[in-house]
């Protein structure tokens, strides 16, 4: 028998209109925004793949338990509904909400790092090494060295290289080991999954040498799919239970709300730890707001608990994951560079091989993402050497391996129409990628400067 259409688990309700712009209105405007597409206004932007976050559909449901939000200032009842469903998904034993995922890793860093001490991560994520370097921690790339290439497949590129991890332990000694920060789907590596056998030698190595293990668990739903596409052993259990057992094997973790929660703002800290609780409700009322909503309304708690519930159905998370591969079997099929395997979130175009004739001091990530919402209004990310930034100590440019552009795939906001329009401009670009010159920085904020960096073209080609 043929394999069958798998369609979209749900039907819309509500739709959204989309504005339609001109090539001369997208020029102006890439000009106006500094060749950033982060400083573009959306009203100008077609299909906007810029970010995951926060940008998701939600639910009827979701909507209708708003109604119920309750407003208190402290104990409200939807903080204890949201605790009832972290608790019943993730299996910490505290719950400390925030307006953002950054907020969890601001309090997280201040309570675990002294000044000198290590963070290994596997690669990093922008807020949470800035909140790490912040308050002196080191940060630590214990990724496997395949997740640096983007031509190389394999099932969990997100995997710790516990070789690197032991070296480092046995140079510095454990006690200078602040935590291992570890994400489940490691957005700057392209989405790519952990596997469960490693996070078991993780949690083998923290356990031997006292060493706590704090996920970022903004992303790890998406991991348990491909655990469960991927692992042996795995194939038969239900994305909630092979949530909850990666769950098991941390201390805690940070997460944030706007991506695989299915809300539009929100964050939480969640331990075992009683002591990191405790300081965690000391400190999130100096930054957020009460330990019971954490910078968030009651009405954000109930869809963020709602949100939970849905991020775990196993058809969601397939559809959600098989749209993300739809858009990147295309791109492969015209044999437009992409990183590989294609990951959970996102397909990732590769700039160093899309734009050979562009020197990495020239930015091709950020000029092939400028060129693409000229050629159609699409509007993606860099992730490269501007979002890299610099070396705290020499004040150089980071050089990362990997010079990407994401185009982000929020969830069930578009239909695999959208994503034919987005993978027709990246084709014709590439067919055309000659004509694409570099660009020039003008303008550089201190920190996280991807946000606000403005450039100029080298010579005007995109006109
Ligand atoms: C988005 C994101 C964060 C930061 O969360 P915010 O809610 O944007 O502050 C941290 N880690 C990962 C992996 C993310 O994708």
């Amino acid at each position: 028998m043929k394999t069958r259409t798998i369609a979209e688990p749900y039907k819309i309700k509500m739709v959204e209109s989309l504005k339609t712009t001109t090539r001369e209105q997208r020029l102006a405007a890439i000009k106006e925004a500094g060749y950033n597409t982060f400083l573009l206004k959306s009203d100008d932007v077609y299909i906007d793949l810029l970010t995951d976050s926060g940008t998701t559909a939600m639910s009827d449901v979701q909507w209708s338990k708003m109604m119920i939000g309750d407003e208190s200032y402290a104990g409200a009842r939807s903080f204890y509904t949201l605790e009832a469903a972290m608790h019943e998904i993730y299996g910490f034993k505290h719950l400390i909400p925030t307006h953002q995922g950054r907020a969890a890793e601001h309090l997280t860093s201040l309570i675990r790092i002294q000044p000198g001490q290590y963070v290994p991560m596997n690669m990093y994520f922008t807020t949470t090494r800035a909140h790490v370097e912040r308050v002196g921690g080191i940060f630590f790339d214990c990724i496997i060295d395949e997740a640096k290439d983007t031509k190389v497949i394999h099932p969990f590129k997100g995997n710790v290289d516990m070789a690197k991890l032991q070296k480092l332990v046995d140079e510095v000694g454990p006690e200078q080991i602040a935590y291992l920060n570890i994400a489940p789907c490691v957005n700057m590596a392209g989405g790519q999954p952990v596997s469960m056998a490693n996070m078991r030698e993780v949690r083998a190595f923290a356990d031997k040498y006292g060493i706590a293990v704090i996920y970022d668990a903004t992303r790890a739903v998406e991991n348990a799919y491909f655990i469960q596409q991927r692992e042996a052993g795995y194939q038969d259990k239900t994305i909630k239970e092979i949530f909850r057992e990666l769950m098991s094997l941390a201390d805690g973790c940070t997460v944030s709300s706007k991506k695989d929660n299915l809300v539009n703002i929100g964050g939480f800290l969640a331990t075992n730890d009683d002591g990191f609780a405790r300081r965690a409700k000391e400190l999130v009322v100096v930054f957020e707001g009460m330990p019971t909503y954490g910078g968030l309304a009651g009405r954000d708690l109930e869809a963020l608990a709602q949100g939970m519930r849905e991020m775990v159905e196993d058809a969601y998370i397939a559809s959600r994951v098989r749209q993300v591969e739809y858009l990147g079997q295309k791109l492969i099929d015209a044999g437009v560079p992409i990183m590989l395997p294609i990951g959970g979130h996102a397909v990732f175009l590769d700039a160093t091989n899309f734009l050979p004739h562009i020197p990495q001091d020239n930015f091709p990530a950020q000029t092939l993402a400028a060129a693409l919402y000229v050629d159609s209004g699409v509007r993606a990310m860099e992730r490269g050497m501007v979002s890299a930034g610099r070396d705290p100590k020499t004040g150089e440019n980071n050089r990362p391996k990997l010079e990407l552009v994401r185009l982000t795939i929020p969830r069930r906001v578009y239909t695999n129409l959208h994503m034919d329009v987005v993978a027709e401009s990246c084709i014709e670009l590439y067919e055309n990628r000659h004509k694409i010159k570099g660009l020039t920085m003008t303008y550089e904020p201190d920190s996280l400067r991807f946000f606000q960096a403005r450039f100029e073209e080298l010579e005007p080609a995109m006109a």
